[in-house]
Formats: C-alpha cells, structure tokens, sequence
C-alpha cells in the first residue's frame, strides 16, 4: 500500500463513518418553526478535509516556543498512549477538519447575541462525534497493523493555565491541523482552512510514513487579511462578549460568555446541558473559505 493510496483509504473510512454513524445526525431540533426544514437524516458534519504532516517535521518543536513549552510532539502523544517510543521519522499526524453544513452556518448567521439550535447542537453533540470518529479512526488504523494514537482521547491529554495565553493544551488541534497544511489563524484565533473558519478539528498520530501535505503559506496568520494588512476586522463587529478587538482574542472574556451566558440560554431554550457561541464564525468573510479580500 502506498502512502497516497493509504490517505486516501483514510480519507474514505472517515467519511463513511460521518455517512453512517448515527451520531453525526443533528437530533430533533425541538422549536416547532425548524420543524419542516430539519429531517431526521440532517448529518451536523459535511465533509471532512484530511491533511498529513511528517512526525519529525520541525514545526512540532517550533510550537514548544509558539504554544507552549509543555506541547507534545508527535513522539511524545505516541508514546503517552503506552506505545514504546518510536522514531520520530517513522511517525505520521495526520489532521481533518470537520466543517458546519450550509444551513448551520446560515442560521448562525442570523443570529446577533445568541447561537442558533443547530450551532449549539453541533458544539455539543457534534463535538462528541468527532471524539467518535477519534476513536473509530484509532480503530481502524489499528486493524491496520499501526501502532496508533488520538492524542485528545488520551488520559494525558490536558489544558493548563498559561502566562502568554490564558491557557492552553499540549495538544492544539488548531495547531496540528496547521502544520498539517490545512490552514492558518485569524484574528479570532480561529484556524481559517480552505473550506473556512467554521469548523471542528481532530487528529490521530500513526506509526506510518505518509507523504505530508505540502503548506502553502509562510505566515501563520497568512489567511486573515486583518493579521497581514490590516482590513477586513468582521469578526470583531460579530462578538456580543467585546472578546475581540483590533489586539485579537480575549480568551477570558470569550470564555465567560460561554459559560456564564450561552449556557442559561441553551438549557432555557434548547433544552439540554450545553453551551456555544461561533458568532465570529459565521456571517464573516472567511467562514466558509479563505477570504478574498483585496
Ligand atoms: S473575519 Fe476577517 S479579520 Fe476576522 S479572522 Fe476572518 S478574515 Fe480575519
Ligand atoms: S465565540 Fe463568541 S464570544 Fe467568543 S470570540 Fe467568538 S463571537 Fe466572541
């Protein structure tokens, strides 16, 4: 099997969960006026974009001073999953971005203060798919022959607290999936992919040379027109928390709103425990892919 060709099987296996999986149905929308439009089938993830990075590829240390000096290498998630350790050039990451489907985006985009039922439920639940896809991606790989790890799903997986940015995990998914050629930040801190900003991410790291995606910027903010030149700033107008300004993203403020606001709100209308926001990925020019913005 060669290495395209087993991107491509991966590629294939996680789309065909997404099909499958009863988990990534967006559930009854329970507010009678969704009712004719949402149909028992609704998937909450559209399709998925792969990407690959070389284990031993520098930009893992590089994060150490970027993120933080406590992030994993891929030869570290590996062995954190009780693997013996491996070299690091034997290893594979390889990233995908679960992107929010054309009638999510549109009803978030409608929104101003609140997320909309089916932005929530995709936090929510769709989060909780993407754990399962981490595990069944595990698996599969696994039945493979490959040693195999999802470095979230594992018990060291951690967030801490952070002097430079609030806090912090030593697994950034965002992270991973730019080093895996899928995108850059923006001003929001959110990873803008060619498929855009309003998206989900995971990973798996897998004892396997795949030819790595190639990364087509050089910047790490290359996408945001704001970050490089100074226009666009839509983002900031879409925060109902004041979380983003001209200096970026407050991460407590944004937090807060999550918690303390959208929580009550959830629960109140929504009818179940949850939380969620994304009004800085919706109705902005890089939700949906990288923006064009001269
Ligand atoms: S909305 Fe504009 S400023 Fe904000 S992240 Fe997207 S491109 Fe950058
Ligand atoms: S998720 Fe909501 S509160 Fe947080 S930065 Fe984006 S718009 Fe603001």
């Amino acid at each position: 099997m060669n290495n395209s060709t087993h991107l491509d099987s991966i590629q294939k296996e996680a789309e065909r969960f997404l099909r499958e999986d009863p988990g990534n149905l967006m559930g009854s929308l329970v507010r009678e006026e969704n009712k004719e439009e949402n149909s028992d089938d609704e998937l909450i993830w559209a399709t998925p974009l792969l990407g690959v990075a070389r284990g031993d590829d520098p930009i893992f240390l590089e994060f150490r001073d970027r993120v933080d000096a406590r992030h994993w290498t891929p030869a570290e998630a590996f062995a954190a999953g009780g693997y013996d350790p491996a070299p690091a050039e034997e290893l594979s990451v390889v990233s995908w971005i679960l992107p929010h489907t054309p009638v999510t985006k549109r009803d978030n985009a409608r929104q101003r203060e609140w997320p909309s039922e089916r932005w929530a439920r995709s936090r929510i639940f769709g989060e909780a798919e993407n754990n399962r896809l981490r595990d069944h991606m595990v698996e599969f790989l696994k039945a493979s022959g490959h040693g195999v790890v999802a470095p979230m799903r594992l018990k060291g997986w951690t967030q801490m607290p952070s002097d430079r940015y609030v806090f912090v995990s030593n697994w950034s998914e965002r992270h991973i999936a730019h080093a895996c050629g899928l995108g850059t930040f923006g001003l929001c801190d959110g990873l803008i992919t060619p498929v855009g900003k309003a998206v989900r991410i995971g990973s798996v790291v897998l004892r396997a040379r795949l030819d790595p995606t190639p990364r087509p910027y050089t910047r790490y903010d290359e996408y945001c027109p704001f970050k490089t030149r100074g226009k666009c700033g839509a983002c900031i107008k879409r925060c109902p928390a004041g979380a983003l300004s001209e200096r970026g993203h407050d991460k407590r403020l944004c937090s807060a709103y999550l918690d303390d606001a959208t929580a009550p709100y959830v629960a109140e209308n929504f009818k179940f425990t949850g939380y969620g926001c994304g009004l800085c990925q919706t109705s902005v020019p890089c939700t949906s892919g990288i923006p064009k913005i001269q």
